[in-house]
C-alpha cells in the first residue's frame, strides 16, 4: 500500500482541492502494467461496471466521463428533448456553475429554478413550477435535477425523496441526481446506495469520483436502462469517451473494492462535524445551514474573513459577503482543523478589538467567485 503525505495547502475550499487517495492511486498504477484494449473494452472497466451493479443491487448501465459538468449535462440531455425543461433548485450546480452546459448539451432544454430551504427542492415548489404554464409556448417540464448532498451541505431524507418521487410520477418527470457528494450522503444517512436512488425513482445518478479521492472521473449510472439507449454515442460526440478508459475505471474499482469510497466520505463527514462543533460555540460565528455531510456553512464578520485569507487559508464565499463554505475531504486532518479554528479565533478577537475602535479602516480582500 502506498502512503501519501497530506497536501500542505492551507485549505477548506473544496474536496476537489485534495489529491488522489492511496487506494485510487494504487489501482491506477496496477492498471499501468502492459497494454489493455482502449475505449472501455478492458477488464478494469468491466469489473468497475459490475461492481456498481452489485453496489446498487440492480442491473444498471454505467458510463465513465471526465468531470461532473459533463456527467450532469450529458445525462440531463438524455432525459430531455430540446423543447423540454428541467426543474432544479435555484442554487443547483447545473444552474450556477456549469456555464450553461446542460442547456448546450440538450440543444436548449431550459432550466426552471425552484426555491426551497437549505438548498432542497420541495414537492410543492415542483408542482408550482409545473402548473405555472401548460401551454404550447413554454418548454414542457420533463425532468427534475436533485443534488445529493445539496450545494448547501444538506441531505434529502428518504421520506423527502419519496415525496418528490410521487410528484414526479404525477407529472411524468424523470429524476436526475447530481451526486457530486453522493458518497457523503450515503455515509451520513447510513442507507444503502439503492435506498436513496432507484428505490426513490431516480432514473440516472452522476456519481462523483473526483471529490471522493480520484484524480478524474465520474460514473453516470442509469437505473432506467431505456434512457441509456445510444448514450455511448452522446459521450463520444461530446469528447467524453476516454480512449485509455482504464485509468478512470481502475481507480473507481480501487475505491469500490477496498471500501475507500465510503471510508473517505465518512472521514470527510466526521471532519466537518468536528469543525462545526468547534465553530458553533464561538461568538461571532453563525451556522447558516445544518451541517449534514462534509461541508460547514457559516457566516463570519468580513474583517475576520479577510484576516483568514491574508493568513493563506483558502475557502469560498458562498452566501453574500459574510457567508462562507468550509469543505472537508478524505485528506483533511484534525490537526489542520485545530490550526484553522485557532486562526478563526484570533481573527474574531481582532475583529472585536477593531469594532471597539471603529476609526480603524477595514481592509478589503478579493473574493473568490468560482465555487467548485
Ligand atoms: C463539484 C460539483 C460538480 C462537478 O463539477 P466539475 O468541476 O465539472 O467536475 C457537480 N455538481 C456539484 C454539486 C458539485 O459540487
Amino acid at each position: 500500500m502506498l502512503t501519501l503525505n497530506p497536501i500542505a495547502l492551507e485549505q477548506f475550499a473544496s474536496d476537489n482541492y485534495s489529491g488522489i487517495c492511496p487506494e485510487a492511486l494504487e489501482y491506477m498504477l496496477q492498471a499501468n502494467h502492459g497494454s489493455a484494449p482502449a475505449y472501455g473494452d478492458d477488464i478494469w472497466t468491466q469489473k468497475a461496471t459490475d461492481y456498481f451493479r452489485d453496489l446498487f443491487e440492480t442491473d444498471c448501465e454505467v458510463f465513465f466521463v471526465f468531470n461532473g459538468t459533463a456527467a450532469n449535462a450529458l445525462s440531463l440531455a438524455a432525459l430531455c428533448q430540446s423543447y423540454h425543461s428541467v426543474i432544479c433548485h435555484e442554487t443547483a450546480h447545473v444552474e450556477t456553475d456549469e456555464c450553461g452546459a446542460p442547456e448546450f448539451a440538450s440543444n436548449g432544454s431550459k432550466l426552471l429554478l425552484g426555491k426551497g430551504q437549505n438548498g432542497k427542492l420541495t414537492p410543492e415548489a415542483i408542482a408550482t413550477i409545473v402548473q405555472k404554464r401548460t401551454d404550447i409556448h413554454y418548454p414542457k417540464p420533463k425532468a427534475l435535477s436533485l443534488t445529493q448532498a445539496t450545494e448547501l451541505g444538506t441531505l434529502y431524507t428518504v421520506d423527502e425523496l419519496l415525496a418528490i418521487q410521487s410528484v414526479a410520477e404525477r407529472y411524468q418527470l424523470r429524476i436526475h441526481m447530481d451526486g457530486a457528494r453522493f458518497a457523503n450522503a450515503v455515509a451520513a444517512m447510513d442507507v444503502t446506495p439503492a435506498e436513496i436512488t432507484w428505490r426513490c425513482g431516480v432514473d440516472v445518478l452522476c456519481f462523483c469520483g473526483t471529490k471522493n479521492g480520484m484524480a478524474i472521473g465520474e460514473a453516470i449510472i442509469f437505473f432506467n436502462r431505456s434512457l441509456a439507449e445510444d448514450f455511448a454515442y452522446r459521450c463520444k460526440q461530446a469528447g467524453q469517451l476516454a480512449s485509455k478508459m482504464r485509468f478512470i475505471s481502475a481507480p473507481w474499482l480501487g475505491l469500490l473494492e477496498t471500501g475507500a469510497w465510503l471510508r473517505n466520505a465518512q472521514h470527510a463527514n466526521r471532519c466537518a462535524a468536528y469543525l462545526e462543533q468547534q465553530l458553533s460555540s464561538l461568538p461571532g460565528v453563525e451556522i447558516l445551514s445544518p451541517r449534514e455531510a462534509n461541508g460547514v456553512f457559516v457566516s463570519l464578520p468580513e474583517t475576520a474573513i479577510d484576516a483568514l485569507r491574508n493568513k493563506g487559508w483558502l475557502f469560498y464565499n458562498f452566501i453574500g459577503t459574510e457567508g462562507v463554505r468550509f469543505m472537508c475531504s478524505w485528506a483533511t486532518t484534525t490537526a489542520r482543523i485545530d490550526q484553522f479554528v485557532q486562526d478563526i479565533k484570533t481573527a474574531l478577537a481582532a475583529t472585536r478589538s477593531v469594532n471597539a475602535h471603529p476609526e480603524v479602516e477595514d481592509s478589503v480582500a478579493p473574493v473568490l467567485q468560482e465555487r467548485p
